[in-house]
């Protein structure tokens, strides 16, 4: 366990600091810190939470060392400034102790769609700001990803659950359980009066791998596991994840923390190749998943997975490609196989719904402030991006915040 009082004394206070310059929000790292070091933690609390009120998770969840330590510079010759811990301890400790006062009303009604990242952010600006909020989610609690998708060993449950209770001070509502699209839908909520709609839906539909074997009952899909590991009490000895990002790395790690006495990730291409975090890579492997590389899957089994053997291969502009080895089929035994290679939005909402453009992946079409095709009717989030991340959520749903209140002034 670091001394964090001793971690904040090794911050330079750069005068322009590269840890806040790759900070997808522009956190004021050499600031917070200071104020830490002062021992001014509710004030360093504010402040980070102001500027992004999911700092106490960004905190755990973000990848640091593309960001903030990563860039630091004492890592240049030694170890960076592990000011993510800082920010951790502060950013719980003010949203533990701060208590919010519901701002001077509005008459204006805003629903969110959606009680994730871009969600949470945006409830909490424009409740801040006195708009009358109702937050819709098909899940019964609030957090999205961070509560459905990233495991509780990563994220404790009871850490998102203090949004809630913030959120109800500044006197936003929520209704949990309820799907929109195929009852309530979003000219009905117009018709209803909300001024403006957001959506931040995410991306919930597992990629297929679109081989045979996927509709076997001892195959399941990363995204869907992870909801509910608890519910899988049945993967067998052996169990091999197909993928190589961080839902990957979440599924196999979790497999292992539920009695799978062997987790193996399979994966076409090699370690350099993984688009997980350098970080979860090595968690994994310290929890004792092992890796079967260079290996593409060409059909899942009740017994295990066939597949073939690849190679990375280097054309002549220098790029890397993937080739198939002939001849090199073989076959890993294995109890249950799970598909983690990326989600897909679903598409309740835009099936019910015209004049809501999508591009050919299913994602919202949006300006760059969020914008949708439909009049009044604003996203951001994964389901705009693609799957992203926390942060990169959190960023653009105060922009889009912004602009919510920009049309319904310019509308009333
Ligand atoms: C397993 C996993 C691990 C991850 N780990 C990390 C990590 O370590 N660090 C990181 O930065 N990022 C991570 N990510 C990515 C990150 O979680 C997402 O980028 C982020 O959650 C996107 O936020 P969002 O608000 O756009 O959507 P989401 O978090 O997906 O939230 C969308 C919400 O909308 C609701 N919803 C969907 N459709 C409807 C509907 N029709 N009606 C009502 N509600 C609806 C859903 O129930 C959900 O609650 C991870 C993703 C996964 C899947």
């Amino acid at each position: 366990m670091k001394n964090l009082l001793e971690e904040a004394e090794r911050c330079l206070q750069c005068k322009n600091p590269k840890c806040r310059k790759f900070c997808p929000i522009d956190t004021a790292i050499p600031e917070a810190i200071a104020l830490y070091k002062e021992g001014k933690i509710m004030e360093a609390g504010e402040m980070l939470f102001e500027n992004n009120p999911l700092t106490a998770v960004c905190a755990i969840v973000c990848p640091h060392e593309d960001q903030c330590k990563g860039n630091c510079i004492k890592g240049i010759k030694g170890e960076p400034v592990s000011f993510c811990d800082i920010e951790a301890e502060v950013s719980r400790y003010y949203l533990e102790n701060v208590r919010f006062k519901p701002a001077k009303k509005r008459e204006e009604s805003v629903a969110i769609i959606g009680a994730g990242p871009a969600g949470i952010t945006l409830a909490f600006v424009l409740a801040k700001e006195g708009y009358d909020i109702t937050i819709f989610d098909a899940h019964e609690k609030l957090g999205g990803i961070l509560r459905y998708g990233i495991p509780e060993y990563r994220l404790p449950n009871e850490l998102i659950d203090l949004y809630k209770d913030r959120l109800r001070e500044l006197g936003v509502k929520f209704r949990p359980n309820t799907l929109i699209g195929p009852v309530i839908t979003l000219d009905r909520m117009l018709e209803d009066g909300y001024k403006a709609i957001f959506i931040g839906t995410g991306v919930w539909n597992p990629k297929p791998l679109n081989i045979k074997g996927e509709t076997l009952g001892n195959v399941h899909y990363a995204i869907d596991y992870l909801k509910a590991p608890q519910a899988y009490d049945n993967l067998g000895d052996r169990v091999v994840i197909i993928g190589a990002g961080n839902v990957a790395m979440d599924a196999s790690r979790t497999a292992k923390r539920n009695g799978a006495k062997e987790v193996f990730v399979m994966y076409r291409k090699g370690f350099e190749n993984m688009t997980c975090t350098k970080a979860e890579l090595e968690e994994a492997k310290e929890d004792g998943v092992k890796f079967e590389l260079f290996k593409a899957p060409l059909e899942l089994t009740k017994t295990g997975v066939k597949y073939i053997e690849t190679k990375n291969e280097t054309d002549e502009n220098g790029k890397v490609y993937t080739k198939t080895l002939e001849g090199t089929e073989g076959f890993f035994e294995c109890d249950t196989t799970i598909i983690a290679v990326s989600q897909n939005p679903r598409n309740n909402i835009v099936s019910t719904t015209t004049g809501l453009d999508t591009n050919k992946w299913g994602l919202l079409v949006t300006d760059e402030v969020g914008n949708t095709t439909k009049k009044g009717v604003f996203a951001s989030g994964d389901v705009v991006t693609g799957a992203k991340t926390v942060v990169q959520a959190a960023a653009h749903a105060k922009v889009v915040a912004q602009e919510i209140m920009k049309y319904i002034e310019e509308n009333k």
